[in-house]
């Protein structure tokens, strides 16, 4: 058997081995569209390499996982799978043993293999670049010899933890700090330089969203940011790589045009309806980098302290201005794809124009430079697909399109 002829199967799915250097990249928050951040800047001149593109490629939007977050997406993505297969439905969930809200960035909390782990144990060689360490965990679960480090710690990358060292040597850039789109910058001329290095069947670029959260399509520093993007992507396909991307999730502006914010503090809301602690209210978002949103996503999942009181309550959430869904535990097992021990009685979600915070009093708005932008509803789960050639008709077959569904349709249907 040719290494060409050879499949890789993980999570139910079965995937042909890479023909050529198979790039996947998930450009974190990449609201899509006309009006979205690549179709905007293509308009505006501004991504050359992609407009050259949409005639001999595909290009669709499609949808993610379920809360439109970071880590649930990104692990979706390189599972091919949904959170009640993965585990990861936040950055945090509330252990139901310990009754504390625990983080989820070590991959012990990753019930299943990788896409990567899948392809190392074949023979593959394998390549992750992340922004933030706290992903570059769960990605790299159980990955022995695939290169794996993030841009934020690009500088102690070192042979043992990350089988790479020397990285801002290879790259020629400083380490990056972790608020910039240099940090984003970093992941994808370090690609570039390991693929010039070595031969890699298959490599993930996964980028932060700061700017994203920070600017709107269409704006200069957004222009800029896909401009740099739209360089790299010209280099890797010069260098032979076929380039698939997507992204984690999209992005909504949550300001009115006065300046004031579409919040819903949840639990002062649920406290002055039915008393202190009747009802805990888990803003799964909250992790230890929040300068640039405060805190504040589009998904909530509540306690009830009374089981019997889950109806109540939810009759009353559903009362309340910019709600979009309120499901029981059952239904967002059932429709959300939820991993039944790490989700609420109760999960809530904001419209596209509204966010969630817990208590006004929990938020430190002076860290809040730029109109709140963020994320984790429905409102925020368009993302961009895209395949640098053209995919057999076939994969029209699968229907509503999937973030999750980009290692098979860049592999799969050639
Ligand atoms: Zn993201």
């Amino acid at each position: 058997m040719t290494p060409s002829d050879k499949k890789v199967s993980v999570n139910g799915k079965t995937y042909n081995w890479p023909k050529k250097t198979s790039v996947i990249i998930c450009l974190d928050g990449s609201e899509p569209g006309p009006k979205g951040y690549v179709d905007t800047a293509i308009q505006m001149g501004l991504m050359p390499f992609m407009k050259s593109m949409i005639s001999k490629s595909t290009y669709e939007i499609g949808k993610c996982a379920m809360p439109s977050f970071t880590n649930v997406n990104n692990m979706s993505i390189v599972t091919g799978s949904t959170p009640d297969v993965h585990g990861i439905c936040g950055n945090f969930f509330l252990d139901p043993e310990l009754g504390t809200e625990t983080l989820m960035n070590d991959d012990s909390f990753l019930r299943t293999n990788t896409i990567f782990e899948a392809f190392e144990k074949a023979g593959a060689k394998v390549a992750v670049i992340t922004a933030k360490d706290k992903l570059r965990k769960l990605l790299g679960k159980n990955l022995k010899k695939a290169i794996c480090f993030s841009s934020e710690k690009a500088d102690i990358a070192n042979m043992k933890d990350n089988r790479i060292d020397n990285v801002l040597d290879l790259v020629k850039k400083p380490l990056p700090e972790v608020y910039s789109s240099d940090l984003s910058e970093f992941i994808f001329a370090a690609g570039v330089e390991i693929i010039k290095k070595e031969k890699v069947d298959l490599m993930y670029l996964s980028t932060t969203d700061y700017i994203q959260h920070k600017c709107a399509p269409g704006s200069e520093i957004a222009n800029n940011f896909y401009h740099m993007i739209d360089g790299y992507l010209k280099q890797l396909y010069d260098l032979g790589c076929e380039i698939s991307f997507t992204a984690d999730h999209g992005m909504k502006g949550k300001t009115n045009e006065d300046g004031s914010l579409n919040v819903i503090y949840l639990q002062d809301e649920l406290d002055s309806k039915f008393g202190k602690d009747a009802c805990n209210v888990v803003c799964t978002i909250t992790d230890p980098y929040v300068v640039h949103h405060g805190a504040f996503g589009s998904f909530v999942t509540i306690y009830c302290l009374d089981k019997s009181k889950i109806e109540e309550v939810m009759l009353f959430l559903k009362t309340i201005e910019g709600v979009d869904l309120v499901l029981n535990h059952k239904d967002s097992v059932e429709t959300l794809h939820q991993p039944e021990d790490r989700i609420g009685d109760i999960v809530f979600t904001s419209n596209e124009k509204f966010a969630i915070g817990k208590k006004k009093t929990d938020h430190d708005l002076t860290k809040l430079k730029e109109p709140l932008r963020t994320h984790g509803g429905r409102g925020e789960s368009d993302i961009p697909i895209f395949v640098s050639k053209k995919l057999n008709e076939k994969y029209k077959s699968k229907g509503e399109l999937k973030n999750y569904d980009i290692f098979d349709l860049a592999l799969n249907y050639g």
